[in-house]
């Protein structure tokens, strides 16, 4: 069996292995016809079928004209074409469809494949609704041919969908492993420390600013593990690994609620298997580090 690339998790596209072909390097087709991406505020509109829960195929259903979708094209699902629209808030769904939450953290029913998909979509209505007009200098902009970028008409500045790379780590300490909680967070929920790397740092450096700031500890030996897009808006988690080497453990109470260390063994509750931070946990909590676990394959 050969290593995956990637960490197996929704949200990575590298999960629909090569199934699904990206919009970008190809002839946009004349008509929308194919597999219906619908977003309505984070969640996406499915059609239950029996237990399962599938995309709307075709042309546009007709309980949708009224809605003023204006498709893009995502790309091509196993030879079939995605066409990507969002629905405002308020609109009404015709029977037959529901929209299920994209998070999560919600208990979403969707699969790896649909919460990947939606989450592309996501990504690209963020970027559709912010990149409409120039960040310099405030005039219209205008799609680049066979990009996502677009060139304004005035300044003729580019640019091109914005993905911000945050950290996620956890520190280890022998076999105990340092765990935090936000206030708001389901009751005894625990993750991983995590935040966005600044101007002039280093993923490295970032792991060790976020965890002196957030829970007072210093860290050496910190390994990659892997990663994953995260399309709330657009993060990239950049997961690490890190091993304790000072320091008594005292939270940013501005970003924090709790932190503590937890013995392998005795872990509280913990985010759903779809994020990056609980596939940290269940793969490294009780390894000596990165190097004695194989990499996620997908689970069958
Ligand atoms: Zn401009």
């Amino acid at each position: 069996m050969t290593t995956p690339l990637s960490v197996y998790l929704p949200f990575n596209r590298d999960c629909l292995g090569a199934t699904f072909a990206p919009a970008k390097h190809g002839t946009k087709p004349p008509d929308p016809i194919g597999h219906w991406l619908l977003v309505q505020d984070q969640r996406l509109v499915v059609v239950p079928d029996g237990a399962a829960l599938r995309l709307p195929t075709g042309v546009l259903p007709a309980g949708f004209r009224d809605a003023h979708v204006d498709p893009f094209w995502l790309g091509t699902l196993d030879g079939t074409e995605c066409w990507v629209g969002a629905l405002e808030r308020d609109v009404k769904l015709p029977e037959g469809f529901v929209a299920e939450t994209l998070v999560p953290m919600q208990g979403t029913r969707l699969s790896d494949d649909l919460l990947s998909l939606g989450g592309m979509a996501m990504q690209a209505l963020w970027w559709e609704g912010t990149s409409g007009h120039c960040p310099r200098c405030g005039e219209r902009t205008e799609r680049l041919e066979g990009e996502w970028g677009k060139r304004c008409s005035k300044c003729r500045y580019e640019h091109y969908p914005h993905l911000h790379p945050a950290v996620i780590v956890m520190v280890k300490d022998g076999n105990r492993c340092l765990l935090a909680r936000k206030a708001g967070w389901a009751p005894g929920r625990y993750a991983l420390v995590a935040g966005f790397v600044d101007n002039g740092e280093s993923l490295e450096g970032a792991v060790a600013r976020e965890v002196k700031e957030e829970v007072g500890l210093d860290v050496t030996d910190i390994r990659y593990v892997g990663s994953q897009n995260w399309p709330f808006p657009s993060q990239l988690m950049v997961g690490f690994v890190a091993w304790y080497a000072g320091g008594d453990v005292t939270i940013d109470a501005t970003e924090l609620e709790d932190a503590q260390w937890f013995p392998h063994d005795a872990l509280p509750g913990l985010p759903s298997r779809h994020s990056i931070s609980r596939y940290i946990i269940d793969h490294y909590a009780a390894t000596d580090g990165p190097d004695a676990t194989e990499r996620g394959a997908r689970p069958s």
